[in-house]
């Protein structure tokens, strides 16, 4: 056998939960340690140890993709009532994925996997339309309340000595009605647009952003000036060069030309439309098991994972001795993924050239029919009757191609 790939910076591994944990092992044992000499930083975000760790396992995995710059993660509980009960847990530990983009600070960029015999619901959508969604303010830190017949309700700014500065009369209620206050600050923003263009410049896409400025003159129309004036400044000639371009126009407008496209473009959301269109594109491509998902930080870290979760009723079937047929490629796109970047960072174009063809061996694999049991109803192609094969059945089949 010719000789392992040698890495030189660690990979800060985050193990996860469940079934997604088991394919975690196997992922590594069948499709990744026979041909690279694997170096990872190892933190197990698994439930029980961030339990008896108080949750500090998460925050020190963080700390290190800050230190390092590229993380991969298993998919991880997030625990619940229930959860607390059948992990017998200290306290409700919060999201894993919270604690990190708290600490990293970044914008999370999902895509869908394109196979040939899985046709998305628009057929016209060729390529991947990747979403990333600003995950700060707007109504998801809003304040609100119910006004009754004859009250008022004002927009008022207070200086940092609580003297007011402006106030503009929101509504004089007629009868009972509702109001809500949002906000959304320029650090956030900017941080948003820096991750988007970095994104569209590596993945040599062009960026389409849109929002309401027509109607919304002051809110809405910040993000555009923001994301305007940074891609004047910064990224137009490199945008140019790269042979890619930036489009601001209205929400409107963007989501029927996402429609009418062939897709192939990075789609910026604000934080409602993204929480929205992010599920209208996962579900029009298909299944969750092929949605990739990357956390990009504004100073340059990533963190791959997978877009689905821990996959629970297949770990029960898996507890009980059944062999399950549960999908690892969006788990084995965040390895491809990570060690790509890797490679790249450190200058080892064997790192990169593996991801492309472990990623080009599951694509083969699935394109010639073999595949797990949730891409079996999804997939007609001419010419190939699709076999359900186990999750183990499924990675040894991806090996027998590398
Ligand atoms: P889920 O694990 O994504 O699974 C939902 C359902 O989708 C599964 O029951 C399965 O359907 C199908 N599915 C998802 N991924 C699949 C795959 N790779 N292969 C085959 N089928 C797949 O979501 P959930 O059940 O809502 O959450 C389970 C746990 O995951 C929760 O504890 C949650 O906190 C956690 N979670 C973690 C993350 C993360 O770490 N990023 C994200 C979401 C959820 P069938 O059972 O019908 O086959
Ligand atoms: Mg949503």
């Amino acid at each position: 056998m010719a000789e392992k790939i040698a890495m030189k910076t660690p990979l800060v591994e985050m193990d996860g939960d469940e079934m997604t944990r088991i394919l975690w092992k196997w992922i590594k044992e069948i499709l990744i340690e026979p041909y690279v000499d694997l170096k990872t930083e190892y933190y197990d975000l698994g439930l029980p140890e961030r339990d008896k760790t108080d949750d500090r396992v998460t925050e020190q995995a963080a700390l290190a993709t800050k230190k390092y710059g590229v993380a991969v993660k298993c998919a991880t509980i997030t625990p619940n009532a229930q959860r607390v009960e059948e992990y017998k847990l200290k306290q409700m530990w919060k999201s894993p994925n919270g604690t990190i983009r708290r600490i990293l600070d970044g914008t999370v960029f999902r895509a869908p996997i394109i196979v040939k015999g899985i046709t998305p619901y628009v057929p016209g959508w060729k390529q991947s339309i990747v979403l990333a969604r600003h995950a700060y303010g707007d109504i998801y830190n809003s304040v609100e309340a119910r006004a009754n017949a004859g009250e008022s309700a004002y927009l008022v700014i207070c200086d940092k000595d609580g003297k007011e500065v402006s106030r503009s009369l929101i509504k004089q209620f007629p009868g009972e009605g509702i109001v809500q206050g949002v906000h959304n600050l320029d650090k956030s923003i900017e941080s948003f647009a820096v991750s988007c263009f970095n994104y569209a410049l590596e993945n040599k896409i062009p960026l389409w952003f849109g929002a309401k400025d027509t109607i919304s003159k002051t809110y809405d129309h910040r993000f555009k000036d923001i994301f305007n004036e940074i891609y004047e400044r910064d990224y137009k000639e490199k945008f140019e060069a790269a042979g890619i371009y930036f489009m601001y126009t209205l929400i409107d407008d963007i989501v029927a030309r996402i429609m009418r496209s062939e897709g192939g473009v990075l789609w910026a959301c604000k934080n409602y439309d993204g929480d929205v269109m992010s599920d209208m594109v996962a579900t029009a491509y298909g299944s969750l098991g092929m949605m990739s998902s990357v956390l990009v930080s504004p100073d340059g870290n990533y963190e791959y994972e997978a877009a689905h979760g821990t996959v629970t009723r297949h770990y029960y079937r898996y507890l009980k001795g059944e062999e399950t047929s549960t999908n690892s490629v969006a788990t084995i796109w965040a390895w491809t993924g990570a060690l790509s970047k890797r490679g790249e960072l450190d200058g080892i174009p064997e790192l990169v050239a593996f991801a492309q063809k472990l990623e080009k061996a599951v694509i083969d694999t699935i394109e010639s029919g073999e595949m797990t049991g949730d891409l079996i109803a999804l997939f007609k192609r001419e010419g190939v009757t699709p076999k359900k094969l186990e999750s183990r059945e499924f990675l040894r089949a991806v090996a027998s191609r590398l």
